[in-house]
């Protein structure tokens, strides 16, 4: 488990606005990095409520529910702004690509940076403390539509993250859960944890309780997006296109291309 504690802010109908706490043997839990705030009103409240001291701001990409808030708070606090390097986002102070890393030395975090395209072309995701910010990448249960990015591309960014440790959290910045779910079972109808996993959601959501964090160990379990290498995921993603698909890749666009005609 991650020494590292994180909370969240709501915004807009779905959206979660993570704050990473600096550890708390550096004394510095009231220290804050911001994810992704599209809104900044509901920052700003939480911050001057709890008194925390905000140090930085990452975002993920471009979309305006992940960047909305991000002028205001640099108005307000003057927090440096990591970002992707490949997209044009304002007010951003350090641009980040694969293999950098950000280090918050007060706080006592680190993050390596993970080149994540498909969603957007320029998406980046951050892993560090057992800890990934993966944006609209990788949701419970789903992935991020493909908006700028091919379904190869997503396919080699969704193939990294099965890289990642099983105990790894994964902070998605949706509540898609319970309809990505609901898709989830009609891929894997008999699959036993994604059952368990739409019945404990639904109880979750009767009570308006958050699903994210999810570990990737879950996530490889029972996120058919994650699972383009198993055989039932293939067989019902061939039943779908009424033809053979000859590799992942295939299953993997495929499968997308299922969802997108539910949605
Ligand atoms: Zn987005």
């Amino acid at each position: 488990m991650s020494t590292v504690k994180v909370t969240y802010v709501p915004a807009f109908d779905d959206n979660y606005i993570w704050f990473i706490h600096g550890l708390p043997e550096k004394y510095a839990q009231k220290q804050i990095i911001i994810v992704d705030p599209g809104d900044e009103q509901p920052v700003i409240q939480s911050i001057e409520h709890n008194q925390y001291d905000p140090q930085a701001i990452f975002i993920t990409h471009h979309h305006g529910d992940h960047t909305g808030g991000v002028s205001a708070l640099v108005d307000k606090y003057h927090l440096p702004v990591y970002g992707p390097a490949h997209e044009k986002i304002p007010n951003i102070t350090h641009f980040l690509s694969e293999k950098q890393t950000v280090s918050l030395k007060s706080m006592g975090l680190s993050f390596n940076v993970i080149d994540v395209p498909g969603h957007t072309k320029g998406h980046i995701a951050y892993l560090g403390h057992q800890l990934l910010f993966i944006g609209d990448t990788l949701f419970a249960g789903g992935c991020g539509r493909l908006f700028e990015g091919t379904a190869l591309q997503m396919h080699h960014s969704l193939s990294k993250l099965l890289e990642l440790d099983d105990n790894t959290m994964v902070y998605c910045a949706h509540e898609y859960t319970q309809d990505n779910l609901v898709f989830a079972l009609k891929v894997e109808p008999e699959n036993e944890r994604l059952k368990n996993r739409f019945d404990e959601t639904v109880r979750l959501r009767q009570k308006s309780v958050a699903t994210v964090p999810s570990t990737m160990a879950l996530e490889k379990q029972t996120n058919p997006f994650l699972r383009f290498n198993i055989e039932s995921v293939k067989l019902a993603a061939e039943g779908f296109a009424r033809q053979s698909l000859d590799n992942p890749a295939e299953v993997f666009k495929t499968v997308r291309y299922w969802k997108d005609t539910l949605d």
